[in-house]
């Protein structure tokens, strides 16, 4: 089976839309994406949220910095928007300049308003089994992962990739659900020999094709994260982690690349300004 992540994602936007068109006319979330400098990647990604969060109905708009911005200039802008009761989505586009700190500048954003989970309150939180903002990418593998298997309870999952922003935060959304999680790394031994015994593989460490065919078993799930620019017979192709032609007549559900966890990142983006929204609606009354 192919995990069909644009159709997730439609339903999931759909979802959104209703719910935003139920609430009254004065009423709408808003989300402000920050962009600083010409990186290529980054202009199209925010192009991207710009556009599904305007036909969900969110009030969306995008505030671009040169590249010179300074660090203090940067907080000033991100406390603007904190203190700003129209705005309940504050996202700032990573990478960042190499003069501005990331750390720093995550930290400023009020951790109700973080509607990329990665402010340490928001890490916390999900990882402490509280409610929290969780990062887009991995809740949008969560959703993928849960309409192929309804209870996780007790299977092997396999996290390859421990990054803040992926491997970590889907570590704790899966333990969340009873999953036996193993996570590894560059510095693991025999990935091959641990991914044979997954019931579960979630892919995220940007290098092509790198779960192969004979990596996993018949009844494994596969979401494959990465986006890995490769060429292909003289032609500029995306493709995952995973070795996806291969693979996908043979397991039990595999996501592809394009086409899978991408659209579900910028739904779950959409999903979680209402859920910012929500929640600042309510500390306001
Ligand atoms: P990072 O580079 O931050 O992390 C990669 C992880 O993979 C690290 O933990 C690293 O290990 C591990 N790794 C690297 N090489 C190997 C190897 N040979 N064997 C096992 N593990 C290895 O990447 P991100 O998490 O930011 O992104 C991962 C991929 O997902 C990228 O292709 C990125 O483009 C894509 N992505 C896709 C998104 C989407 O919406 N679809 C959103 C975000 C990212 P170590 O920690 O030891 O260095």
């Amino acid at each position: 089976m192919i995990i069909d992540g644009k159709k997730i994602a439609e339903e999931l936007r759909d979802k959104i839309k209703k719910d935003i068109k139920e609430l009254a006319i004065d009423k709408r979330p808003g989300l402000t994406v920050i962009l600083i400098g010409e990186h290529p990647a980054s202009q199209i990604y925010v192009k991207n949220k710009e556009k599904f969060a305007k036909e969900v109905g969110i009030n969306s708009n995008v505030l671009k910095f040169n590249e010179s911005i300074s660090e203090s200039e940067l907080k000033k802008e991100i406390n603007k928007l904190n203190n700003n009761s129209a705005v309940h989505g504050i996202l700032v586009q990573l990478p960042l300049p190499e003069h501005i700190n990331q750390k720093d500048i995550i930290e400023t954003i009020n951790p109700d308003k973080d509607v990329d989970g990665f402010h340490p309150i928001n890490v916390g939180n999900l990882s402490s089994g509280n409610d929290a903002m969780v990062p887009c990418t991995p809740l949008g593998c969560y959703y993928m992962i849960k309409k192929v298997i309804k209870d996780l309870s007790g299977l092997n999952a396999v996290v390859v990739g421990r990054s803040n922003i992926n491997g970590k935060p889907m570590t704790q959304l899966l333990l969340r659900e009873n999953c036996t999680v193993t996570i590894v790394h560059s510095k693991t031994k025999n990935i091959e020999k641990i991914c044979k015994n997954a019931d579960l593989i979630i892919a995220a460490v940007g290098k092509a094709h790198m779960i192969q065919n004979d990596w996993v078993k018949d009844t494994a799930v596969i979401i494959d994260v990465g986006i890995n620019r490769v060429k292909i017979d003289g032609k500029n192709k995306i493709v995952g982690d995973v070795d996806f032609q291969n693979i996908k007549d043979r397991v039990k559900g595999v996501s592809p690349v394009p086409g899978g966890v991408g659209p579900m990142t910028i739904a779950c983006l959409l999903e979680n300004t209402m859920k910012a929204f929500k929640k600042i609606s309510v500390k306001n009354n």
